[in-house]
């Protein structure tokens, strides 16, 4: 065997080839990826035939490789198809007449193309480089079988590319397709096509191209999932210019130059062994973040509809124990209104106990129906014009009882300046300015309450601070959330929901505010502050009006 380009490319596409045909016939474990491996045999097949028919002397050799050729031509194009036909569906037994008619030409012409001159007649020995294979009666169909399989096969490939859903398998039929399609097109052409007419310039780059149909198709099955475009660019490039280095080493016509190509060879192949295994790596990783990634999409996704099913059935829970509560309170208020007699003062106290209990009761429950408005989204902000003082004025009457029990003081610092009208959901503004009052009084044992009220041109500022338990660092981040309450207060007071402080923050920012609290730290006291826009335009109300502010509240 003569040192020659093409016979040291067909060497090297041999070496890679039968490699990578082992690698993947070991590694398939799918039906389709067996037939690629087999294809990649086929190739194996057809490498070695061209290197016996280029270099053999004897006219039985020369007559049996070219029969081979054709053969191997055969086993690649079949096995490609059962590889496109199988792909996804990994069965054979749905569609036995398909999967016949595939292999029948194969096993049809393998024994003509080897038994008898049907196909291939003889080959003529022109010289030693160039040897011409004279084609029988049949060839043309032979060709025209080759070129019609590998027509189906792409069919199927792109038909499957298209309805392909999951992006990761249409990356890999278009790897795959993509791959195939030099070696297909060329072989076509080079091996089939112009050896019909009589030219074999190019017969040996079929075989050499068919490595990168081997390549691809070993990616396939070897990374099912992740198919890098960069991964292979780089193996194929550095495997290309290894090739280079090599032929230079070979073709070396000194001493001194096989020694100076083969260490270049020699580093580069190190060199290439790392890069590879690098590229390798990153691609192990990437596979695993984006499997963790999946994982924690899908997780997520089943949170949040659990979620949503919670705020859901809250929701419809809330509203069925409401109406009946509602029954309940009228009822007692016509009790104590005296509508069915008089009662005795031990009786109108207990009635009046029962009537607090269901109020609290409703009250509750809003705040459960709020929560699920809130992660429904429904949370409907009914603005109108209103006067914040009275809110700030009803909430302290409201809570005036609630902290004189306490012995606490409440004191209002209202506005330097006047209040306009402000566009507010009054209620729920009220809700959360009584959300806030009532915990500052909840959460003091003993000391004073300030409520204080500021304003800027374009903002108000609500602010309440206590002389009471106060939040640690730790709490103070996320009693906004959710069902968060401080680890000190569960222990004083275990009626808490911890839903207030989420909804008021809600509330607030609806309003476009902001709501905040400030805490040196446990026993030290609060202070929670929310902002209110104030709009322009809306009428200054004159702050005396119907201020309690200079009311104390004791
Ligand atoms: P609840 O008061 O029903 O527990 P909230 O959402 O209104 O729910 O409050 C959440 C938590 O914030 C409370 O449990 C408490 O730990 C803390 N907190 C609220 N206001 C104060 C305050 N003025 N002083 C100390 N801790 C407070």
């Amino acid at each position: 065997m003569e040192l020659t380009v093409i016979n040291v490319l067909l060497t090297v596409s041999f070496l890679i080839t039968a490699v990578l045909s082992t690698l993947m016939a070991i590694r398939s474990t799918l039906l389709s990826s067996k037939f690629l491996a087999a294809a990649s045999f086929g190739a194996v097949v057809w490498i070695v035939s061209m290197i016996i028919y280029l270099n053999v002397n004897n006219l039985f050799g020369l007559i049996f490789s070219a029969r081979m050729l054709y053969i191997a031509g055969a086993i690649i194009i079949t096995n490609f198809v059962y590889f496109t036909y199988t792909f996804l569906r990994e069965t054979l037994k749905d569609g036995k007449l398909k999967a016949i008619i595939i292999g029948f030409p194969l096993l049809i012409f393998s024994p003509l193309i080897l038994f008898s001159d049907t196909v291939i007649k003889d080959v003529n020995f022109v010289n030693h480089a160039y040897r011409a294979v004279q084609f029988g009666g049949l060839y043309f169909l032979y060709a025209a079988y080759m070129i019609i399989w590998s027509i189906v096969g792409y069919y199927y490939l792109i038909r499957k590319a298209i309805n392909a859903r999951d992006k990761t398998i249409k990356r890999q039929l278009t790897y795959v397709g993509l791959g195939t399609i030099s070696a297909v097109t060329f072989g076509l052409i080079f091996d089939i096509i112009l050896p019909g007419f009589g030219r074999f310039d190019f017969y040996w780059l079929g075989p050499v191209l068919v490595t990168f149909f081997v390549i691809f198709a070993s990616y396939a099955i070897a990374r099912h999932h992740l198919f890098n475009v960069k991964v292979i660019a780089t193996e194929l490039f550095s495997t290309l210019l290894f090739v280079v280095l090599v032929i230079r080493f070979v073709l070396s016509d000194s001493t001194n130059q096989y020694l100076l190509n083969g260490i270049i060879a020699l580093s580069f192949l190190v060199f290439d062994i790392l890069l590879i295994r690098s590229v390798w790596k990153e691609v192990g990783t990437r596979e695993k973040v984006e499997k963790l990634a999946e994982q924690l999409r899908l997780t997520n996704e089943k949170l949040k509809q659990a979620d949503l099913a919670k705020s859901e059935f809250l929701s419809i829970a809330a509203h069925q124990l409401r109406t009946p509560l509602t029954g309940i309170k009228g009822y007692i208020s016509m009790f104590l209104e005296g509508d069915y007699g008089k009662f005795t003062p031990e009786q109108t106290t207990e009635l009046e106990g029962i009537f607090r209990s269901a109020d609290r009761l409703t009250r509750l429950i809003d705040v459960f129906l709020n929560v699920s408005r809130i992660e429904t989204g429904r949370l409907d902000i009914k603005k109108e014009p209103v006067q914040f003082m009275e809110i700030v004025s009803a909430v302290r009457k409201d809570l005036a009882q609630q902290a004189a029990k306490k012995g606490l003081e409440i004191t209002i610092q209202p506005p330097s300046e006047p209040l306009p009208l402000m566009m507010l959901d009054r209620d729920k503004i009220h809700d959360v300015t009584m959300n806030l009052v009532d915990n500052a009084i909840k959460y003091t044992p003993k000391g004073w309450v300030n409520i204080r009220v500021a304003r800027s041109p374009s903002l108000l500022t609500f602010s309440v601070q206590d002389s009471g338990l106060g939040i640690s660092a730790n709490d103070i981040d996320k009693l906004f959330q959710k069902f968060t309450r401080a680890e000190a207060v569960t222990r004083i007071h275990t009626g808490g929901s911890g839903l207030g402080l989420f909804i008021a923050k809600k509330i607030v920012e609806a309003h476009g505010g902001r709501i905040w609290v400030e805490s040196e730290g446990v026993g030290k006291g609060s202070l929670f502050n929310f902002t209110l826009p104030i709009e322009s335009g809306l009428p200054e109300v004159s702050s005396d009006v119907k201020n309690p502010a200079l009311e104390s509240a004791k």
